[in-house]
């Protein structure tokens, strides 16, 4: 377990003292191919191979892999998009959840650079063998698998059917933003949607602490009609996601506007509750994607954790 997945009120089992029993045998272990149908038995899941700069897309994609009930609503309306040639995007999603069990590392590699060469006609920015921002890259995918959905709802229509958007059902929220004139606390209050958060981090704070610092009031400049030129702005969630996505950003401006990277270790949690006008919501831990990539003498970090609602 990386240091930054950490679980509250972790506790760990004493050690089983000595109770007289003989030792138990040790199983032989098996060797060369037997040993690898053995592990493949054993293992659910396997990863994919980076032939170089992949490790965005292969974390990415695992991560919204481990997500059943998204995954559940993609499957379940194959007969909807299985016929669709502008659908080959949710194909070659399916294929590498069908090809995530093998261990034929060349099909998996194929069937990645496959998916990146049909997301990257919509975003060109892909297309290269560069290393890229793996949030950017999560972003992108569910904002084409989004666009897709009138299509669909309209090709379901003609067949009597009904389509659901799975990036809608699952990670659609939104924020309501309410500012208050510093003069006469006049208010007024917009919501707006968003798949996911972005949280500027804060060098020692866990997730529950930079979402925190996010939903606090800042000042900002507004020109009210009493006179007053300050207003307080704060957002707050209107609604709750099943899957929060939250990306933590580790890149700040310093002072003399100059970019600057926060190296500090994040504390991830377990569980996450967030406050919402709907009443609190419960969220547990499904993937983290922390990436490290060295190019030169540059490292880039960046990473995003999505959490699952508990019913
Ligand atoms: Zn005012």
């Amino acid at each position: 377990m990386p240091h930054f997945l950490k679980r509250r009120n972790r506790r760990v089992a004493p050690a089983p003292e000595s109770n007289g029993d003989k030792p138990k045998e040790i199983p032989k272990q098996p060797r060369g191919r037997a040993k690898t149908q053995n592990l493949c038995q054993q293992v659910e899941w396997f990863g994919f191979r980076n032939p170089g700069n992949l490790c965005y897309v292969n974390s990415s994609l695992q991560s919204l892999i481990t997500l059943k009930g998204f995954i559940n609503d993609i499957i379940m309306q194959v007969e909807v998009w299985k016929g669709i040639a502008e659908a080959q995007l949710i194909r070659a999603f399916i294929n590498i959840l069908i090809l995530h069990r093998s261990t034929d590392a060349e099909r998996k590699c194929q069937a990645v650079y496959v998916f990146k060469c049909i997301l990257s006609k919509k975003n060109p920015e892909f297309q290269n063998q560069g290393q890229k921002d793996a949030h950017e890259f999560i972003v992108t995918v569910l904002d084409q698998l989004r666009n897709l959905a009138p299509l669909l709802r309209q090709e379901a229509a003609l067949v009597g059917r009904k389509y659901r958007c799975p990036v809608e059902e699952h990670f659609i929220f939104k924020m309501e933003s309410t500012r208050t004139c510093k003069g006469c606390g006049a208010q007024s209050s917009r919501d707006e949607e968003f798949s996911n958060l972005s949280l500027n981090l804060v060098p020692g704070a866990s997730v529950q602490d930079v979402l925190q610092n996010y939903l606090k009031e800042t000042d900002i400049d507004f020109n009210c009609g009493c006179g007053a030129k300050r207003s307080g702005q704060q957002s707050s969630f209107a609604t709750l996601p099943k899957i929060l996505m939250l990306h933590l950003k580790r890149f700040t401006y310093s002072r003399p506007m100059q970019l600057e990277k926060l190296h500090c270790a994040v504390d991830v949690f377990r569980e996450l509750m967030v406050t919402s006008r709907q009443g609190d919501g419960w969220y547990s831990l499904v993937s983290v994607v922390s990436h490290l990539g060295i190019k030169g003498q540059q490292v880039d970090l960046h990473n995003f954790c999505t959490l699952r609602h508990l019913i």
